[in-house]
C-alpha cells in the first residue's frame, strides 16, 4: 500500500482495526456496522455531518464508551475483551480496570474543549498524568514535558497558566499533554472547532508535523484542506455507517451522492 507516512513497524497488524461495530445509547442505534482499518504510521480523516457517529467511534476506541456490538482491535489485541476458558468453553470476558488501563495507554485523545486544568501552568498540565498516572519522577517529568512542549512550539510558555495563553496554544498544551504519555495512536475529535479561524493553522501545522514524524493518527475534522494534504485515508460517515472510504483523492471524486453533497457544504 502506498501511504505518505506508513513507517516500518515490526508487528504486521492494523493500528486500529473495527468490525461491524455497533454502539445504542438506549434506543438510539447510533454506530450501525461500522468497519474500518487504519495502518500504523498512517492519517486516517473521518469526515461526516453532525450527528452522525464520529465522536461515538473514536469514544469507542478509547474505551470511554463499550460496544454493543462488533469487534475493535488495537494494535492486534481485542479491546475491552477477552476469550478465557470455562468448563471446556472458550467464552468473552471482560477485562479488568488494569487490562483496560493497558490498552487506553496505547492511545492518546485530543478534544474540541482543550480540558487543561485552570489552576496548573502549561508545564504542570503536560507533567500531570506523567507524575501521577505513571508515577514518573518530578525531575524526569518536568525534563518529559518541556520537550513535549517545546516540540507543539511552547517552550518560550511553560510557565504560563491557560488563562494566559490563546486557544490555540492551550490546544497545542493539550497534544503536548497527550504525547507525554507517549501513545502509539492520537486520536484528535475536531480538534480546531472550538477555535478562532486565525488559530486552526498553528494547531493544523502541529498535527501536520507529528504525521511526518510517522504517528498513527485518526483525526475527525472538517478541515478540508488538511484531509486533502495529510490523510492517507478518507473515511465518509453519515448515520451511523461509512458510506464511502478511499483514498484522499475521493475528496475531489466523490462517489455517493451524501458524500457529494456534504462536501458541497464545507467546501
Ligand atoms: P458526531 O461526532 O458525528 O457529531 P456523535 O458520535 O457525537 O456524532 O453522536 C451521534 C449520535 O449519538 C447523536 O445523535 C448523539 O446525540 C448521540 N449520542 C452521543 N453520545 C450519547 C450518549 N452518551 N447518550 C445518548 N446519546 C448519545
Ligand atoms: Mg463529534
Amino acid at each position: 500500500m502506498m501511504s505518505k507516512t506508513t513507517k516500518e513497524t515490526s508487528k504486521n497488524v492494523p493500528a486500529v482495526k473495527a468490525i461491524q461495530v455497533h454502539k445504542a445509547f438506549g434506543d438510539l442505534h447510533v454506530l450501525k456496522g461500522v468497519d474500518m482499518t487504519v495502518e500504523p504510521g498512517s492519517v486516517t480523516v473521518i469526515l461526516g455531518p453532525s450527528g452522525s457517529g464520529k465522536s461515538t467511534l473514536l469514544r469507542l476506541i478509547n474505551q470511554l464508551e463499550t460496544l454493543t456490538g462488533g469487534e475493535i482491535d488495537v494494535d492486534g489485541e481485542m479491546i475491552g475483551y477477552k476469550y478465557v476458558e470455562k468448563k471446556g468453553q472458550r467464552v468473552l470476558q471482560t477485562l479488568n480496570d488494569k487490562e483496560v488501563a493497558a490498552q487506553r495507554a496505547k492511545l492518546g485523545m485530543v478534544f474540541q474543549r482543550f480540558n487543561l486544568f485552570p489552576h496548573m501552568t502549561a508545564l504542570e498540565n503536560v507533567m500531570e498524568a506523567p507524575v501521577h498516572v505513571q508515577h514518573m519522577g518530578k525531575a524526569e517529568a518536568r525534563e518529559l514535558a518541556v520537550r513535549e512542549l517545546q516540540r507543539v512550539g511552547l517552550g518560550e510558555r511553560l510557565d504560563y497558566y491557560p488563562s494566559q495563553l490563546s486557544g490555540g496554544q492551550q490546544q497545542r498544551v493539550a497534544i503536548a499533554r497527550a504525547l507525554a504519555m507517549k501513545p502509539e495512536i492520537m486520536l484528535f475529535d475536531e480538534p480546531t472547532s472550538a477555535l478562532d479561524p486565525e488559530l486552526v493553522g498553528e494547531v493544523l501545522n502541529v498535527m501536520l508535523d507529528l504525521a511526518r514524524e510517522g504517528m498513527t493518527m485518526i483525526v475527525v475534522t472538517h478541515e478540508i484542506g488538511f484531509a486533502r494534504e495529510v490523510a492517507d485515508q478518507i473515511v465518509f460517515m453519515d448515520g451511523g455507517v461509512v458510506v464511502e472510504q478511499g483514498g484522499p483523492e475521493i475528496i475531489d471524486n466523490p462517489t455517493e451522492p451524501r458524500f457529494k453533497d456534504f462536501l458541497q457544504h464545507v467546501l
